[in-house]
């Protein structure tokens, strides 16, 4: 009897029988490109359909192996015997989603009307994690638009920074890739982001104050150069940011 293997597996039949686990198959993969794989890139390109779930299990063996080691009972403990996968699952699929998934389909349009007043679309949340001790970044984002020849849909901005922030990050890093991803799909003639976080790093442990916040911004093109444009920008955000149900 034949068996049919899917193309995929076929291609990568001398890396299967190597015995490697397959985050060192994904690695290697990578460093071959000469790619980064930092905690904020995304490595979409280089995990092939059906690894995603390989790589979930082991991603629970390790979680298990550190549950262990943080000596917590986890054959007898009734609340953790789940923990390993679900926790595994949860970075994989949902929080860190933006690192292990493609980037949502967006289409865009051309600027038929020629359209070159700026607006600006928010707030839009959007969850992160540091990068140095994994735990949440909260925060609301404002984008402004001035357009150039191609135009997207409004919700697809809120898609594209849920999926740049669903990875670990430190936020001044995430400003600047969302940035570069909508620069990639539309082009505008202007371009500002401002992003305002609550950082569980400094509310949960640390100095643990809890009302702090961190804001930051870029402005790029005409937003960067015309000064009035980049006022109107931030007196924009400023109206969408006060709690006007309009
Ligand atoms: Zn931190």
């Amino acid at each position: 009897m034949t068996s049919t293997l899917p193309n995929d597996n076929i291609k990568n039949f001398d890396e299967q029988i190597t015995n490697k686990l397959i985050s060192e198959i994904i690695r290697d993969r990578i460093k071959s490109k000469g790619n980064r794989f930092s905690a904020n890139d995304n490595i979409a390109d280089f995990i092939n359909p059906g690894e995603l779930e390989i790589l979930e299990k082991e991603v629970a063996t390790r979680i298990r192996d550190l549950l262990k080691s943080l000596v917590i009972d986890v054959d007898n403990d009734h609340n953790t015997q789940e923990t390993a996968e679900r926790v595994s699952k949860m970075y994989l699929n949902e929080v860190f989603k933006g690192r292990y998934h493609e980037q949502p389909k967006v289409t865009s349009f051309p600027n038929d009307k020629n359209l070159d007043e700026i607006y600006t679309v928010g707030p839009i949340t959007v969850r992160s994690a540091c990068s140095h001790h994994l735990v949440p970044i909260l925060g609301d984002c404002w984008i402004g638009i001035k357009p150039g020849n191609k135009v997207i849909g409004l919700s697809k901005f809120a898609r594209v920074a849920d999926w740049v922030f669903s990875r670990p990050h430190i936020q001044e890093e995430a400003v600047m890739i969302l940035a570069d991803e909508i620069e990639k799909l539309c082009q505008p003639k202007g371009l500002g982001i401002i992003v305002k976080a609550q950082h569980y790093c400094m509310k949960w442990r640390g100095v643990k104050e809890p009302n702090t916040s961190m804001i930051n911004s870029v402005v790029r093109g005409d937003f960067r150069h015309d000064i009035s444009l980049k006022q109107e920008f931030f007196e924009l955000v400023k109206q969408q940011s006060s709690n006007n149900n309009y």
